[in-house]
């Protein structure tokens, strides 16, 4: 290390950093500096996440903490490296993707005891890179701190944002845009892509490695398990199945599931054109680079499947030395989702209009429901907000009705509502409460978003960035003088494509 570079990982403001992944084989990774940036500037910290991960968030807000979060200096015992995996996109594998664009700087132990990995994402090019310039521009950084963070708040498990800042440095896209670094935290960076990367290569160590690293990191409970490999892969594919459940819930469309993508935490990770649906409408898509549909609203719970599916093959030499008897082992696992997903999605929808307990016909009313707002162009999250606010209205009032084109529709599927909410007897207020709780008032409308990212991008107006941060953090409470990031878009301001823009 020369003098300069001691220098960089000189600063003593996070303490008890650490790197275990980079402890893992050195094929895991690529050790790798961040590019210097000339002027870097902070956008937002987010200072109740730095206090939960233990750190000062007035040291990380000094020059020399910006520094850290820009990528020019590194906070002592740092290890900055590029993760290695591959993915499937949009079906097609291949083999050597990498963290073309990022940097894992280290670990820090949170205040709840767990290991969250702190990365700089736009911190420059590494030996990932390919033809990307691993640079960020500052749009997708504004929307992946923005939606990772409601998403937080919605209690949807998620990657999180410590920071954004600005580089002071242009890149070069369609147009010429402010550079900007998003400071993630992850419960870990492993993906169904990283054991692809291994098991692609022939690489059974490197598969098996990776597997008792993430095994020790996310479910060491399955080490106990007659299989744990098995009981590894059940535990993966039941945290898949729970967050997909949670993303229908909420409308949300991740956009780009490739098997890159999808970390084997159970966090949503990478979010690139993602977005929340206004109408409901199962088919919705918004990415532009998801030609087909593949990753459609709809499609979400078989794709997870699907990528699951991926993961189970790099790992069959770990479950039975017989393959085909590890074959039909990952079968039964995968057989798994379908009920897990179920039970998660099920019992939620049931919440979102009011029922605890279950009867058998409830599903077909939910359909019913679903079916009515899309013949009818209601918006989703609107709709359960507002049969919360009705729950306790006499038939034939309330607002709910005016959000579908024939309200008639809706007072149909209501009295039918009324009746089954009659049969679960409960006091009124505690049913709107719960209600309340779950049919969020605020989601990241893509129009807010888009907006938000012009005044950013054009105007150097962080104003509206502020105010949706600060709104998404309290998603189920309405708030005065807020009610414009409740509202769906009006014909004209629709948002139908979303971009990368990496
Ligand atoms: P993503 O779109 O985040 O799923 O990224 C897919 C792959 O492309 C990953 O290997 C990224 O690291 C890489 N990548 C995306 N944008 C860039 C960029 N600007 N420079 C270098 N690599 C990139
Ligand atoms: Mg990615």
């Amino acid at each position: 290390m020369t003098q300069s570079q001691a220098a960089r990982f000189a600063v003593p403001i996070i303490a008890n950093f650490d790197n275990s992944y980079s402890r893992l084989p050195e094929r895991f990774f690529a050790r790798t500096e961040a590019k210097q940036v000339t002027a870097p500037r902070l956008i937002r910290l987010n200072r109740a996440l730095a206090d939960e991960l233990g750190l000062d968030p007035t040291k990380l807000e000094r020059p020399a903490g910006v520094d850290i979060l820009a990528g020019n200096r590194f906070p002592e015992n740092a290890d900055p490296i590029a993760l290695a995996y591959a993915g499937h996109q949009f079906g097609n594998l291949v083999p050597q993707l990498g963290d073309g664009r990022a940097l894992l700087i280290g670990e820090v132990v949170d205040t709840h005891g767990a290991r969250r990995d702190i990365q700089l994402k736009g911190s420059g090019p590494t030996r990932f890179s390919r033809n990307g310039d691993g640079r960020a521009a500052l749009g997708p950084v504004l929307r992946e701190y923005v939606v990772s963070e409601a998403m937080a708040a919605l209690g949807i498990p998620t990657t999180r944002s410590l920071a954004a800042v600005l580089t002071g440095e242009k890149v070069l896209r369609e147009d010429i845009l402010p550079g900007a670094v998003l400071t993630r935290v992850a419960a870990s960076h492993i993906r169904i892509g990283t054991f692809q990367y291994f098991a692609i290569r022939g690489d059974a160590d490197g598969v098996r490695e990776l597997a008792d690293y993430a095994i020790a990191r996310h479910y060491p409970h399955v080490r106990d398990a007659e299989n744990p490999y098995l009981a590894f892969l059940e535990a993966v594919i039941g945290a898949q199945a729970y967050l997909v459940a949670r993303w229908m819930l909420v409308g949300f469309i991740h956009g780009v599931m490739n098997t890159d993508n999808m970390a084997i935490s159970g966090e949503t990770i990478d979010y690139g054109p993602c977005a929340f649906m206004d109408n409901y409408r199962p088919g919705t898509v918004f990415s532009s680079i998801d030609r087909g549909g593949r990753y459609a609203y709809a499609n979400q719970p078989a794709i997870a499947v699907w990528n699951l599916a991926r993961l189970a093959e790099t790992l069959l030499p770990l479950l039975d030395d017989d393959q085909d008897r590890a074959v039909s082992l990952a079968e039964g696992a995968l057989h798994q989702f379908q009920g897990a997903y179920d039970s998660a999605f099920h019992s939620g929808l049931r919440r979102k209009i009011g029922l605890l307990s279950e009867e058998p016909e409830d599903l077909q009313l939910i359909g019913q429901l679903l079916e009515t707002m899309d013949r009818n162009d209601a918006d989703f999250t609107l709709t359960f907000r507002s049969l919360a606010h009705d729950v306790n209205s006499p038939e034939g009032a309330g607002a709910t009705r005016t959000l579908f084109n024939s309200p008639a529709a809706f007072d149909d599927w209501a009295r039918m509502w009324r009746q089954r909410l009659a049969s679960e007897p409960r006091h009124d207020g505690e049913r709107r409460d719960m209600m309340l709780a779950t049919n969020p008032a605020y989601i990241p409308r893509n129009h807010h978003v888009e907006a938000m990212i012009r005044s950013a991008v054009d105007l150097d107006d962080f104003g509206p960035f502020e105010e949706m941060v600060k709104v998404l953090a309290r998603p189920f409470e309405e708030q005065p003088g807020m009610e414009k990031y409740a509202e769906p878009p009006k014909p004209e301001e629709r948002v139908t494509q979303t971009f990368c823009g990496t």
